[in-house]
Parts: C-alpha cells; structure tokens; sequence
C-alpha cells in the first residue's frame, strides 16, 4: 500500500490528479508526485521569477534612469546600447544581467522604454 498524498503544502488541497498536472500523465504516481498543487506551484515560480528580476534590477540601478520612477512593476531591463547580443528579455536576460552584465544595462520604466523604442528619445529628456 502507498501512503496516500497529503495534498498540497500550501493550500491544503486534496491532492487531485487533474488540478496537480492535468489529465492523463503521472496518474498512477501521487507517490512522487509535487507536494504542492499547480496553483501554489505556478505561484511560487512566479514569486522567485520577480525576486530574481528586482535582484538584477537593483543591481542595475532601482529607478528609471529618465523619470526616476521607483515602482517595480513599471520598471524593465534596457540594454544601453541597443540589442546586441545575449538573451533580449524575460528570465533568460534576468539571468544574463545577474551573470555580471549589469554594465551593459540601465533601468527604464515602461513609459520611457516604450518612447524610446518607437520615437528614438523619451520626451522626458532622459533617454
Ligand atoms: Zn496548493
Ligand atoms: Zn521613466
Ligand atoms: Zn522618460
């Protein structure tokens, strides 16, 4: 007899073949399968994924280096020069920046960003 999954850690679920993977697959094995629900899964991805983006964002600078704003939420990973090489964005450049990149890198707010991008400056001035 296996011992019977204890559901998820976090939340308390019952553990439940179709909410842990969906259907079908590792459905004989609540043995091994995650002690955490799909939820509680996804959400601690997502926690570590924005940890490790403000780690590189801090390290980059923490503000928007042309408007100065400070929200997190609002703030993304421009390359100063331009793409040139290396991952363009997402994990993969969280990544790349905390690898010792952080030079190559300034801090722009989606506003600002987005100004760039498509009129070449920001009407701020700043970039
Ligand atoms: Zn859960
Ligand atoms: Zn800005
Ligand atoms: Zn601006």
């Amino acid at each position: 007899m296996q011992a019977p999954h204890p559901g998820c850690l976090d939340c308390g679920r019952d553990f439940d073949i179709e909410v842990w993977y969906g259907t079908g697959y590792m459905k004989e094995r609540p043995d091994v399968a995650d002690r955490y629900c799909k939820y509680c899964r996804q959400a601690r991805g997502r926690e570590a994924a924005d940890k490790q983006r403000w780690k590189a964002i801090e390290l980059i600078g923490s503000v928007c280096v042309c408007c100065g704003e400070a929200m997190m939420d609002f703030l993304e990973i421009d390359h100063i020069d331009g793409y040139k090489e290396g991952p363009r964005s997402g994990q993969a450049l969280v990544r790349y920046v905390l690898a010792g990149h952080e030079k190559e890198f300034q801090v722009l707010c989606r506003n600002c960003n987005w100004a760039k991008f498509n009129r070449g400056s920001c009407p701020h001035g700043g970039v």
